[in-house]
């Protein structure tokens, strides 16, 4: 069972340019879904987690699944506006502009062990606010993970204070 099968390539996806690691495919399969879970957990050590975070949106699926083989809790991470209690928030720089992501206040208690799961590090700007957001809340970050790693785009230099797993890397 290789998880990388189940990764499909789009050319030009969401624009021009881009070639877009598409995960539909591995949701889509129990298996390969299996495999790579556990070797995201394995990649834990069996170090005890409270709360699992997941970005906004392909964070969630796998992300809910890790809490609940860890029994953590799950924390979505939110664009800005879709969360309905008390909100912190984090900004973080786009292409052209910025834009922010939002958690709410009472997600995370003063030393909670934290997992922050998102399915792709690219250039790092969303990890870091999320790292950001869980950290304002007085979380401990034990590690940062993720399905993928695109190491060209060196995302991993703006999380580098915290340890980062990725199951592949491109
Ligand atoms: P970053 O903030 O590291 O530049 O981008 C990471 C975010 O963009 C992740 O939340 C991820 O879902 C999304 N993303 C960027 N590139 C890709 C890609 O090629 N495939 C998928 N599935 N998501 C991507």
């Amino acid at each position: 069972m290789q998880i990388e099968n189940y990764i499909r390539d789009i050319q030009g996806f969401p624009k021009e340019g881009i070639l877009f690691k598409d995960i539909t495919p591995l949701l889509n399969d129990p298996i390969a879904r299996t495999e790579c879970l556990k070797i995201l957990l394995e990649s834990l050590n069996g170090q005890k987690i409270d709360k699992v975070v997941g970005a906004e949106s392909r964070g969630f699926f796998f992300g809910m699944l890790l809490a609940q083989e860890l029994n953590a809790g799950f924390i979505p991470v939110r664009k800005p506006k879709k969360l309905p209690y008390e909100i912190i928030s984090a900004s973080y720089e786009l292409e052209y502009g910025s834009d922010s992501l939002e958690m709410h206040t009472d997600a995370i208690q003063k030393g909670d062990r934290v997992l922050i799961h998102d399915d792709v590090l690219a250039t790092g700007g969303t990890a870091r606010a999320v790292c950001e957001l869980v950290e304002k809340l007085g979380g401990e970050i034990v590690q940062c993970n993720f399905l993928m790693e695109l190491s060209f785009l060196n995302g991993r230099e703006k999380i580098k204070n915290h340890p980062i797993f990725a199951a592949l890397t491109y």
